[in-house]
């Protein structure tokens, strides 16, 4: 059994082509947009719809075992890191994402101080600012 099929029943889940392939894709890692994982999924399977690897990111996020992003003004990406609470910071020049950890070990920013009586158990946290490319490129510029 592969780990992906592994995974797939061990949050009950039935195991299917797309699934797995898309599983496949998102363990390569980076954060995706659904149009390039349908173009990778493409690669492994014959015929898949975008509609199918939307619904296939669906169950996979709902089950936990993918975590769907949303930058404002950026369309939905999707990775396979997931359940540690990490947060992000978007590059406003190109729009390039990379992870950055909650402390190690514990989630601060799930502890607010008051969460108004709220169990928290996410906090989307991003951070914008200029990836080096785009930094180099402005100084360039100059
Ligand atoms: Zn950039
Ligand atoms: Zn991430
Ligand atoms: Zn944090």
């Amino acid at each position: 059994m592969s780990g992906g099929e592994e995974l797939l029943r061990s949050r009950g889940l039935r195991v299917t082509r797309p699934r797995l392939a898309v599983l496949d894709v998102l363990a390569d890692g980076g954060h995706l947009e659904v149009d390039e994982i349908t173009r990778r999924v493409r690669k492994r399977l014959d015929s898949v719809s975008t509609q199918a690897v939307y619904d296939v990111l669906g169950a996979l996020s709902r089950a936990g075992l993918s975590r769907r992003i949303e930058p404002a003004g950026s369309p939905a990406r999707y990775e396979a890191r997931v359940g540690d609470n990490h947060h992000h910071v978007v590059c406003r020049g190109c729009g390039e994402i990379a992870d950055i950890d909650c402390a190690v070990g514990s989630a601060p920013c799930l502890d607010p101080d008051t969460a108004h009586g709220f169990q928290v158990d996410e906090a989307e946290v991003t951070f914008w600012g200029l990836c080096p490319a785009c930094q180099a490129r402005r100084s360039a510029d100059d």
